[in-house]
């Protein structure tokens, strides 16, 4: 993959494609960029306080490969993996304890977090043993986010779910979860990454989503790391600057698929103009 674009030039883009919509939110000094009120766990992340959430990965285990993963997910599990996860979540939990009176809301990430409801278990009672009232939210794959597997989630207090539906390629015994989930939990919403290969995939699932009523579909610019970089093909851009890089002092660079940020817009525009009822969030990590 070739990092040629120049970053002002991919902004001024995406600012052209924003001033084609009349009515957008804006959130702040947050890049996030939507069409309606945002889900709570999104309200919490845009906060200017960035200790106001904690991003916590229950562990690296996936049922899924997708080719746009960022992190180091594994699908054969080991004994091993398991203990090291078992250190990672303790320093989490510790994290957590350290900030506590700042953090309003916890996102329970992966790996796929549906293959850890043991440890997260066990992370809920630690956490609401130190802190009540907090927001609590995970993504899943939808794999395998069944009755038996969604009811854990909720006797567990979760009020939040996101699906990645990209994950399986945008496959319909997941939307049926979904469509479940709708039932189940106060707010359910669709994120994906804006990943121009399955454009279409998404744009034939958009009336659907509609019908199920999600409150959001959040989009997310691409990231680009060590990890995914040989799965994707065309463009990219890198973001940020480095200086001093050799010497270690300043290094804040990430990078991106070109054209990710181009469908976010393609895709709300597509969502406004057929009046869906959901809010539609572009989200970049910038
Ligand atoms: S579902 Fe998530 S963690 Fe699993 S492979 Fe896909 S992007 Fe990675």
């Amino acid at each position: 993959m070739d990092f040629t674009r120049k970053e002002s030039e991919v902004l001024e883009e995406i600012k052209r494609l924003q001033s084609s919509f009349p009515n957008l939110h804006f959130h702040g000094s947050h890049p996030a960029v939507s069409t309606g009120p945002l889900i709570p766990g999104c309200e919490i992340c845009i906060r200017s306080n960035h200790r106001a959430y904690i991003s916590f990965p229950l562990g690296y285990h996936c049922n899924a490969k997708c080719p746009f993963c960022f992190v180091y997910a594994y699908k054969t599990d080991t004994p091993d993996k398991r203990k090291e996860e078992e250190h990672i979540r303790k320093s989490f939990l510790s994290e957590f304890q350290h900030h506590k009176d700042k953090i309003e809301g916890v996102a329970f990430t992966g790996g796929e977090p549906l293959l850890y409801l043991p440890e997260l278990k066990v992370c809920i009672f630690e956490i609401k043993k130190a802190k009540s009232g907090l927001h609590f939210w995970v993504y899943t794959n939808g794999i395998i986010a069944d009755d038996e597997h969604l009811g854990v989630l909720k006797d567990l207090g979760i009020q939040e779910i996101r699906f990645n539906l990209a994950a399986t390629d945008y496959n319909k015994e997941v939307l049926k979860y979904l469509k479940r989930a709708r039932d189940m939990f106060k707010w359910v919403a669709v994120e994906v990454p804006s990943y121009p290969k399955q454009k279409d995939k998404l744009i034939g699932c958009l009336e659907e989503l509609n019908r199920i009523g999600i409150d959001q579909l959040t989009l997310q610019e691409l990231l680009v790391t060590d990890i995914n970089v040989h799965n994707l093909e065309k463009e990219g851009f890198r973001e940020g600057y480095q200086s001093g890089i050799q010497l270690g002092l300043i290094s804040s660079t990430k990078f991106f698929l070109y054209g990710s940020r181009k469908m976010t817009y393609e895709i709300m525009k597509y969502c406004v103009d057929k009046k869906y009822s959901f809010t539609i969030n572009d989200c970049s990590a910038r």
